[in-house]
């Protein structure tokens, strides 16, 4: 016998700064300016979130091996202080703009307003923002990008999708990566696409390998380019 209480947290309750519904707002307002000016401009930006160690920053490296012969590709790199992704994303030749948000867990439509400016869009095509590794407050915070991909490793466990809801629902394309540990890790993969069609039955869901490049074809297809 056991016995078990929940306590909830109702809203507005939590003392909590990114819950103050007009930070919200003034974000969504923000991300809503960014994806005007990027349409005006003939950008394509695309947020790749996921929690620290998923594999955003090598998803990222693939893909922009993969697209950098067809597109003009712009990386911005969220990070709290180290330069180490953006990094490794510069060295296959592209732009990459370091966001360091200091103790801040995501990024904000108010930070990527100030990368943005420090580009010159004429020379952008394609533009993927590495969001901070966090699976929760990415989720109330867009930031004016067309398209979402949410990116889970089978090292994550077997509960990512059902424990971190809200970071599926507006995800356009979800890669479950690390599949060369899925048998290891005793992880039920078809289980966390089920997870996820639950939340969000339109979400695209690629099966990767992002070191070995396993799907991330599958992946290029799956955005549309
Ligand atoms: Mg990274
Ligand atoms: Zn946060």
């Amino acid at each position: 016998m056991y016995t078990r209480r929940t306590v909830k947290a109702e809203l507005g309750e939590i003392y909590d700064v990114e819950l103050e519904a007009d930070l919200l707002q003034a974000n969504r307002n923000i991300a809503e300016e960014n994806e005007e000016l990027l349409r005006k401009h003939g950008v394509t930006a695309i947020d790749v979130m996921g929690s620290t160690g998923s594999g955003k920053t090598t998803l990222i490296e693939g893909l922009v091996e993969r697209l950098k012969e067809r597109y003009r590709v712009t990386v911005f790199d969220g990070d709290l202080t180290t330069t180490i992704d953006s990094d490794l994303i510069a060295m296959h030749g592209v732009e990459v703009v370091q966001i360091n948000t200091g103790r801040g867990c995501h990024l904000d439509a108010n930070l990527v307003r100030k990368a943005l400016q420090s580009i010159d869009f004429k020379g952008v095509d394609i533009l993927l923002i590495e969001n901070v590794g966090n699976l929760i407050c990415p989720a109330d915070f867009p930031l004016g990008s067309e398209k979402r991909i949410v990116v889970i490793s089978v090292t994550e466990g077997p509960y990512t999708v059902v424990k971190h809801p809200f970071m599926f629902i507006d995800a356009d394309v979800v890669v479950i990566n690390k599949m060369d540990l899925a048998e290891a890790m005793g992880v039920d993969v078809q289980k966390l696409e089920e997870d996820v069609h639950t939340v969000n039955p339109g979400a695209r869901v690629v099966r990767t390998n992002c070191r070995s490049g396993l799907g991330l074809e599958e992946v290029v297809k799956a955005l549309g380019l």
